[in-house]
């Protein structure tokens, strides 16, 4: 009894795990393919001074829509891309695409694309000057482009090699900024000693804004510790008028998120421009907002 018990109980794990080991396989391989048949494509999400009401800049987001498996969001797909050593060919992807991207769009407005980038990237010795060789290609300036950096992925690579590879790119007038600030654990003195431009608050402290308070009191110590620094700021995810308001009473007026602007198509991104002009003045507020 007690072993076919044992035999029962192997047979049931065995087919729990099949059946795990078949979802993953078959993302994986969805995975491979998309990257072989070059089957992705770039979103846009704009980063806004609600007060100024300027565009100040633009994200670029990947995306993949799978035949089987429908649309698999970053945030699965990307530590997948990490894990089977394909980022760095994912990554690639993304550069050339949005370099090309930004070359298409109508050249009056010139606003600089952020492009998020994964630690394993920064480990290549040639990161730096193949960026530098691409946007020359396209004949645009290094203050077009700006990479964004998770603080874990800062962290992890606490070496003088990454150092090194943030100065040769802030050297050429690429912009660096911290994503997702105030999630890993890098210490003041840390971010002191790296050349940045700009801290991302994290949309986890925006989220149960303007009523938590504890929330409302780092986001106002972040903006201190920013502005001490001496580094710009952007607030992620922000979803209403009330959450935008406090941001830009407490001094963080670039705010980014469903409230200003949905991810949008390369498409829709030149028909922004052609609406905003060179002043690039953001024309999607609600009526009667000020801040
Ligand atoms: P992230 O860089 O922090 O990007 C912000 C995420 O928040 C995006 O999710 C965006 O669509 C979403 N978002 C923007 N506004 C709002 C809002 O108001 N509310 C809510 N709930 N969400 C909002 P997405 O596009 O799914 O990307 C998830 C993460 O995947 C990104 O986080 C980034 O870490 C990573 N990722 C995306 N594209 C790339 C890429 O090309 N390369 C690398 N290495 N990572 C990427
Ligand atoms: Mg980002
Ligand atoms: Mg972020
Ligand atoms: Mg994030």
């Amino acid at each position: 009894r007690a072993k076919e018990a044992g035999r029962n109980h192997f047979c049931f794990y065995n087919a729990m795990m099949g059946e795990r080991n078949y979802a993953d396989l078959a993302l994986e391989h969805g995975l491979r393919k998309a990257l072989r048949q070059q089957d992705l494509f770039v979103v846009y999400q704009p980063k806004i001074d609600v007060v100024s009401r300027q565009w100040v800049g633009l994200e670029a987001l990947v995306r993949w829509t799978d035949e089987q498996l429908g649309p698999v969001s970053p945030a699965e797909f990307i530590p997948l891309a990490e894990k089977l050593g394909l980022i760095e060919e994912l990554g690639e992807w993304v550069l050339d695409e949005v370099i090309r991207q930004m070359a298409a769009w109508p050249q009056q407005v010139r606003i600089p694309v952020s492009i998020n980038v994964s630690a394993r990237q920064l480990l290549d010795g040639q990161f730096a000057v193949r960026i530098a060789k691409r946007l020359a290609a396209y004949q645009l300036p290094a203050q077009r482009l700006e990479l964004e950096l998770t603080e874990s992925c800062l962290v992890l690579g606490q070496d003088s090699t990454q150092k090194t590879l943030l100065r040769d790119l802030r050297a050429q007038g690429i912009g660096i900024s911290v994503d997702d600030f105030g999630t890993g654990y890098s210490s003041l003195s840390y971010l002191r000693q790296l050349p940045l431009d700009t801290i991302k608050i994290d949309a986890s402290f925006i989220r149960e804004l303007p009523g938590n308070r504890e929330d409302a009191q780092l986001v106002w110590a972040i903006i201190g510790m920013a502005r001490a620094l001496g580094l710009d700021l952007v607030a992620e995810g922000v979803e209403t008028a009330a959450q935008a308001t406090l941001l830009a009473g407490l001094g963080c007026c670039v705010c980014q998120g469903y409230w200003l602007a949905r991810p949008a198509s390369a498409d829709q991104v030149a028909q922004w421009m052609d609406e905003v002009g060179p002043e690039a003045q953001w024309q999607g507020f609600p009526d009667g907002w000020e801040p």
